[in-house]
């Protein structure tokens, strides 16, 4: 592991400056905010990430879940995932962000990690996390060793000729159906950006993933209420039961009335290179037949998901389990 420099910030707006400055002062220093570190502290024994300096936001006063006038949530970027998932007004408004969480990582990791860090999960490509093989991701220019090599786990929507590493956080793919707004403070002060448009695709820079510019941070989540009665459900598919990445997921919240879908909005996992979600295929199921009565809008609506997708060799599989993933948990949620 690189040596690297450090400090604590337990002020907003000190770990703003000290971040921003820092990178004036030293001409573009590599400097990252860090507070769980379960993803970061790992890339820094593999020197995939080698900082020159952390600054520690554990002590910022952002770890509380508060309620919203709407009835929604507004959750602290420190609040630990483990925290959140258990938080009873969650459980009870919100099941499908809880199901999203616990069934991600383990409880040891889960009691560590943050809201905000899950936001930024990195890739689990085993390629970026090896420095002995070519990463567009880790640098730039250098080639992508998965296009070739072992991508079964990887992305098949939203890919490019330079990566097509999936986004592998559960809670992401909850939050992009729930609509999700991203608050964030940076060196001209705060600023709010909808999840939908928070994550960036990989083009011809797979190294940037998100909207962020240097000194962001990262401090509420917010999320709009739904309507009484809404229901939800994360279904994740895995080659193990438990402390394993999804090869589909799919986060699900509808509005019923009677047995018709009065509105409807899903999201999917493990199949993108960031939370994936398609406006048109809600709009098919809406106003139809739910439970075993809408089989056949829900194949419509999934294929219209799965629009699109650019599988490879080791992972054309998905495409079909992806399709029976987001079927199943719609014919579940609005049965
Ligand atoms: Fe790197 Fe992306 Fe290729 Fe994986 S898929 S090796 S993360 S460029």
């Amino acid at each position: 592991m690189k040596l690297f420099a450090y400090s604590k910030q337990n002020e907003l707006q000190g770990a703003v400056a000290d971040t921003a400055s820092a990178r004036t002062a030293q001409q573009g220093a590599d400097i990252r905010y860090i507070a769980g570190g379960t993803t970061l502290i790992d890339l820094m024994k593999l020197n995939v990430e080698t900082p020159d300096k952390l600054v520690d936001i554990t002590g910022l006063p952002l770890d509380k879940i508060e309620t919203t006038s709407d009835g929604g949530l507004c959750i602290g970027a420190m609040v630990r995932n483990s925290d959140l998932a258990s938080h009873p007004y969650v459980q009870s408004h919100y099941p499908v962000l809880s199901q999203a969480i616990l069934s991600g990582a383990s409880a040891q990791l889960r009691n560590k990690a943050t809201t905000g860090g899950n936001l930024l999960q990195k890739t689990r490509c085993v390629y970026y996390r090896d420095t002995a093989f070519a990463c567009n991701k880790r640098e730039p220019g250098s080639g992508c060793a998965a296009i070739d090599g072992d991508h079964r786990n990887l992305a098949i929507l939203g890919t490019s000729e330079h990566c097509i590493a999936s986004n592998p956080s559960d809670m992401n793919v909850a939050l992009m159906a729930l609509e999700a707004q991203i608050v964030i403070e940076g060196k001209d002060g705060k600023r709010i950006v909808p999840i939908a448009d928070f994550y960036t695709l990989p083009g011809d820079t797979p190294h940037i993933e998100t909207v962020l510019v240097p000194g962001d941070l990262i401090t509420h989540v917010i999320v709009q209420g739904l309507a009484p009665g809404a229901r939800s459900l994360y279904l994740k598919l895995r080659d193990r039961a438990s402390y394993e990445f999804a090869v589909s997921s799919a986060a699900v919240i509808v509005e019923m009335h009677g047995d018709t879908i009065n509105d409807a909005r899903f999201a999917m996992g493990g199949i993108g290179t960031k939370p994936w979600r398609v406006a048109e295929a809600e709009q098919i199921i809406k106003g139809k037949r739910g439970g075993a009565d809408g089989q056949a809008t829900f194949k419509a609506a999934a294929a219209r998901l799965l629009q699109g997708a650019r599988p490879l060799k080791e992972n054309s599989f998905k495409v079909e389990l992806a399709k029976r993933c987001l079927v199943h948990a719609l014919t579940t949620v609005s049965s």
